[in-house]
């Protein structure tokens, strides 16, 4: 990486944490990008660019990607615009900013990477499987929601926290059950599920 990238994306960093922006976990990125180069993807969808820290990191740790990645926030979007301008990745990064549940699609990807509100994945899923090629990959992280998801419902303080809670275990249920698919769970990052489209 150039070192003037390095610092821009430092400062990025540290834009997320000033302005509490929830950008994927260090090992979650890790992980995400060894799997992108392990199993050769190509085109990825992503549903939640924030501020675009993940699709940067794919697109410059992965030189062989090009991303569509989807925003609704327009605050958020904007700041995306600016850092993929700033780091010149126009070419292989296109922002969309749209609520992800309107937007329909034609293309086909490799992987779709699901991160946007927690409570919304199954519906995610099911609008966008139709884009994913026939051995395609559905990653989606915060399955874990930083450890909520495995605690006690009478642990929850929150009403709000105990209903996102309970979707992202209904989410699980729905992968788990869904017989088109292998779906793994990992406990890097803030946890990740792999689903892959059986033949
Ligand atoms: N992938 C980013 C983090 C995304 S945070 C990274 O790791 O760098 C989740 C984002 O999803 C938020 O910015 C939120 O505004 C957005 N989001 C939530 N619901 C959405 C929807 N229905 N359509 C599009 N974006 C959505
Ligand atoms: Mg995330």
């Amino acid at each position: 990486m150039v070192g003037s990238n390095y610092s821009y994306i430092k400062e990025m960093k540290e834009y997320a944490l000033a302005e509490n922006v929830p950008i994927i976990q260090e090992d979650g990125l890790s992980f995400l990008t060894n799997f992108i180069m392990k199993n050769n993807i190509k085109k990825i969808l992503e549903i939640g660019t924030a501020i675009g820290y993940s699709a940067i990191m794919m697109a410059i740790t992965c030189p062989n990607v090009s991303i569509v990645t989807i925003e609704k926030d327009e605050k958020r979007y904007l700041e995306a615009v600016k850092n993929v301008k700033k780091l010149k990745l126009e070419d292989r990064i296109t922002l969309i900013f749209k609520d992800a549940l309107e937007v329909k699609l034609e293309q086909e990807y490799d992987l779709i990477f699901i991160d946007a509100a927690k409570s919304q994945s199954t519906r995610f899923f099911l609008n966008f499987e139709k884009n994913l090629t026939s051995r395609g990959y559905i990653i989606t992280d915060n399955m874990n929601f930083h450890g909520y998801v495995s605690k006690k419902e009478e642990e929850i303080k929150s009403k709000n926290l105990r209903a996102l809670v309970r979707k992202i275990r209904d989410y699980q249920e729905f992968l788990k059950s869904n017989e088109k698919y292998e779906t793994t769970f990992y406990d890097t990052g803030d946890g990740i599920s792999v689903s892959r489209k059986k033949k």
